[in-house]
């Protein structure tokens, strides 16, 4: 505050939201190593993860995690890993080996969103999710994001236009979030967001669901639309999740 001599003026200005960063690598000295970044606010809320990449081909999710790095958060703390398969991400493949039975360059991977927990000393698709599960559970997180894609809607029989969900504490979120979505930024010519209440075994949300007390949800963009409007509906979701925490 200026303060002007001879002025008494003692008006608390509003506080500045200011945002620490820090970060480090997990899968370090690896093919496979990739960044975890803490993002704390110097204001009081809930403690959020975000990741992207669990598949690599499923570029809207990772891209807007990436983009969250840069996001204005003004509240609490968040944990984003946004290319948690860097070398999926970088291949654009949903693993490494995607449809030369997992091989790719002498290794067998397989689907990462499949592997949890993992393993610490297992092949490297289980050291990987290990690595994530560690990091995530020291964050000690409250809402968990997960950001994918699928290869058409739900009205298609795939997944896309969807908020996933496996635990009971998350239903009533998921729904009021896709009842917002719908509201905000789904037009007469979109498919509307809905949910679904299931994740399958191995994945990062069916593990997270039964493990840690807190919401977990995976949005689902449709890779059907174009690239940009994934990317407009995954932020679209973010911000509604950001608005109502
Ligand atoms: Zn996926």
């Amino acid at each position: 505050m200026v303060v002007l001599a001879g002025c008494h003026k003692t008006e608390p200005e509003p506080t500045e939201v200011e945002i620490t960063r820090s970060q480090i690598s997990i899968m370090e000295g690896t093919l496979y190593e990739t960044t975890v970044y803490t993002l704390t606010t110097n204001v009081d809320g809930p403690r959020v993860v975000f990741v992207g990449g669990l598949h690599g081909d499923e570029i809207a999710g990772w891209n807007v995690a990436l983009d969250l790095l840069d996001y204005s958060f003004t509240k609490g703390s968040y944990l984003i890993i946004p290319q948690a398969s860097i070398l999926a991400c970088q291949l654009e493949k949903r693993y490494p080996g995607q449809g030369n039975n997992g091989l790719y360059e002498g290794v067998t991977y397989s689907d990462l969103n499949r592997t949890f927990p993992g393993s610490a000393t297992g092949n490297p698709t289980e050291r990987i999710a290990h690595a994530i599960i560690e990091v995530v559970t020291a964050f000690d997180p409250d809402i968990i994001v997960d950001l994918h894609e699928s290869r058409d809607s739900y009205t298609g029989g795939y997944l896309g236009d969807s908020i996933i969900y496996c635990n009971v504490k998350t239903a009533l979120f998921a729904l009021e979030m896709t009842e917002r979505m719908n509201e905000l930024y789904i037009t007469a010519f979109d498919t509307p967001f809905h949910v679904e209440n299931s994740a399958p075994a191995g994945s990062f949300n069916n593990y997270c669901s039964q493990t840690f007390d807190a919401l977990v949800m995976t949005f689902e963009t449709n890779r059907k639309l174009v690239l940009s409007q994934r990317l407009d509906q995954q932020l679209a979701l973010i911000e509604i999740l950001l608005s109502k925490i």
